[in-house]
């Protein structure tokens, strides 16, 4: 990609080529992806923009592998939904919903894949491996297939069904003893003698680069204008802080005016390190053993975590650690309103936009985004003891007695 510069130390600064590396030499902190928007300025545009596909790879200038060999299944370009009916009952006048649950294996996770399995095919692997807290393993399972790769899938083994086959149904997954910090320890020691495309370990810089895409189609959904709130389900930290880096880029590029938003961080009470850390003003988040039932953000030791922190307080933003059992309110509350059915990470968001709407944080007017980021159909333990629909016979006197009797007794 001509646009690239090469990778660049988050810490110190320093310069790598662009290679399938991912911590510093000299201060182990995590390299990301370093542009030339000068010449990314020179080529951008909102028309050229408008003219790509229907997918993240409109914004190939600023991704770090061009669209021409795209590992591509169609994410991105998710809906954007005026949420009129939860915005009513939260007293938001001016609330959206970004529906990425409709990604092609039903979570954002596509974006970040897309963009890793590319990269790794250019750097000519031909396996491709993930430690995954659910959605990405089916990410990276469906998307090696599109790419013809050999892959290997990691999962901790107590995740919801609808994870595990979702992802096992593409093939080579594997269940490992543990939580989300054990799988990825196991593959970081897989990885040291294996010539493995990690996606989310030593392909992470061009990873999370995908990230931006969400960023970006959010600012020219509305638009072209950045929104004022944005409320993210915040796991590693690493699509909280590419979604802040996507509307900054906008911004440096003059695609948008500026970036006058505020940055959310929800969290759920049982494994929430960078909220707590937030909350009680600390710059580093202390690690924790997740408990939580929003399986896709249990991670105990957030490689994104000092980032997230920082954006919070430097967009003047929030964090909401959200109690367990207000989680599957927030999926209720959305599927009641929007008719949309989030994953527990959409309850935790929901919930803690419900919290911010209370408290004032958000006007009512004020421009808002919460983030959905994975479908309820995959996390449907989190809500089936309280869905009971009823049972009748197929007459009408069944009908009368079973359905108008209870519709006259409520
Ligand atoms: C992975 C994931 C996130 C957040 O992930 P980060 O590690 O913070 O980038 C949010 N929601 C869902 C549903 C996820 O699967
Ligand atoms: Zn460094």
């Amino acid at each position: 990609m001509p646009h690239v510069l090469g990778l660049r130390c988050k810490e110190c600064g320093r310069d790598y080529p662009a290679e399938p590396i991912y911590v510093c030499d000299y201060c182990f902190g995590p390299l990301e992806v370093a542009y030339d928007y000068d010449s990314i300025r020179k080529s951008i545009s909102r028309e050229k923009i408008k003219d790509g596909p229907l997918t993240i790879w409109r914004y190939d200038d600023l991704l770090p592998v061009g669209r021409e060999n795209a590992v591509d299944i169609g994410a991105g370009m998710t809906p954007l939904i005026r949420a009129t009916n939860l915005g009513r009952l939260l007293g938001l006048n001016n609330l959206w919903i970004k529906n990425d649950s409709a990604n092609p294996t039903h979570s954002f996770k596509d974006r970040v894949v897309s963009v890793a399995t590319t990269k790794a095919l250019e750097f000519g692997f031909d396996t491709i491996a993930c430690a995954s807290t659910g959605n990405l393993a089916g990410a990276t399972a469906a998307h090696g297939n599109k790419a013809g790769m050999k892959k290997v899938v990691f999962l901790p083994e107590n995740l919801e069904r609808g994870k595990i086959i979702g992802a096992a149904i593409f093939g080579n997954v594997v269940l490992v003893r543990g939580n989300y910090d054990d799988v990825n320890r196991l593959c970081s020691e897989l990885g040291d003698d294996r010539r493995w495309a990690f996606v989310n370990i030593n392909m992470r810089p061009y990873y999370s680069e995908g990230s931006k895409s969400l960023g970006y189609e959010l600012a020219e959904q509305l638009g072209w204008r950045a929104p004022q709130h944005v409320v993210v389900p915040v796991a590693s930290g690493s699509l909280f802080t590419k979604v802040w880096k996507g509307l900054n880029d906008f911004a440096t590029l003059g695609l948008i005016d500026g970036v006058p938003t505020r940055m959310h961080i929800a969290q759920a009470e049982g494994c929430s390190p960078i909220a707590r850390a937030v909350i009680d003003g600390q710059t580093h988040p202390r690690p924790v053993i997740p408990n939580t039932i929003a399986k896709s953000l249990a991670i105990g030791t957030p490689a994104d975590g000092i980032y997230s922190v920082a954006i919070a307080k430097e967009s003047r933003g929030s964090a909401t650690a959200v109690p367990e059992n207000e989680i599957a309110a927030g999926m209720r509350l959305l599927a009641e309103t929007e008719g949309i059915f989030a994953e527990t990470a959409g309850g935790v968001v929901i919930s803690a936009l419900k919290r911010l709407a209370e408290q004032g944080v958000i006007g009512p007017d004020e421009e808002t985004v919460a983030l959905i980021t994975g479908s309820g159909l995959k996390t449907l333990e989190a809500v089936q003891d309280e869905i009971d629909p009823p049972v009748i016979d197929a007459t009408v006197e069944s009908f009368d007695e079973v359905v108008m009797g209870a519709v006259r007794r409520s």
